[in-house]
This record gives C-alpha cells, sequence and structure tokens, in this order.
C-alpha cells in the first residue's frame, strides 16, 4: 500500500519559513567551521611562484601601486573570518593568507 502525500500550500510555506529561520543558523556555522579551518591550512609563501606573480607581500604598507587602504581582509577574494589574523584565499586553493598582506589581485569587495 502507497501513501499519497500532498504538499499543501500551507506546509509548503511552513517549510519555507522554516528554511529562512534557519538560514543565519546554517551561515553561522559554516562561517565557525571556515574560521577553524583557517589555522589548518599552510600559510601561502611570499617566495611561491604564484605568489610572486601577483607581487603577493605578507604586509600591505610594503606593497607598491596598491589602492589605498586595500589589504588581503577587505579583498573579495578573502574567505577568512571578520577579524582574523590570516585565512583562504580564493586565489590560492589550500592555502592561508595574511589578513594584512596584500598582492595585485586585489577586488573590492561586492
Ligand atoms: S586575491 Fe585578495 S585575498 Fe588573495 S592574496 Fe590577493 S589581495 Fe589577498
Amino acid at each position: 500500500m502507497t501513501e499519497v502525500r500532498t504538499l499543501t500550500r500551507r506546509s509548503a510555506l511552513k517549510r519555507l519559513a522554516l528554511g529562512v529561520a534557519l538560514a543565519p543558523v546554517a551561515a553561522a556555522s559554516w562561517r565557525q567551521a571556515a574560521a577553524a579551518d583557517d589555522g589548518a591550512l599552510p600559510l601561502l609563501s611570499v617566495d611561491a611562484p604564484e605568489a610572486k606573480s601577483v607581487k603577493y607581500v605578507e604586509n600591505a604598507a610594503q606593497a607598491k601601486g596598491k589602492v589605498p587602504d586595500s589589504s588581503c581582509a577587505n579583498c573579495g577574494l578573502y574567505q577568512g573570518a571578520t577579524g582574523s589574523t590570516q585565512g583562504p584565499c580564493q586565489l590560492f586553493p589550500g592555502k592561508a593568507v595574511k589578513a594584512a598582506g596584500w598582492c595585485s589581485s586585489w577586488a573590492a569587495q561586492l
């Protein structure tokens, strides 16, 4: 015997409301997991070829020709938690960059 379940408009709205209510919790959990992972990633070496190719430095104050006040911490590709000292960068998978760092691929956050 099979049970036929119909999704009423009311139950669909309840599920939608539950999903919307839980979204911030899921996002916070993801951010905490990402922050926990930040320390696990090895730091990108400034001497690595991929770092040199984009003039990566660990201290943005040492960068030449950068957008004023730009650093990894306010780059759109930086994935570290807010206030972190280092974190993942989309440009260098599997590596962490210094939040105070900078490279020529810096992009404004959207
Ligand atoms: S892309 Fe952005 S976050 Fe990554 S190293 Fe360059 S400035 Fe830093």
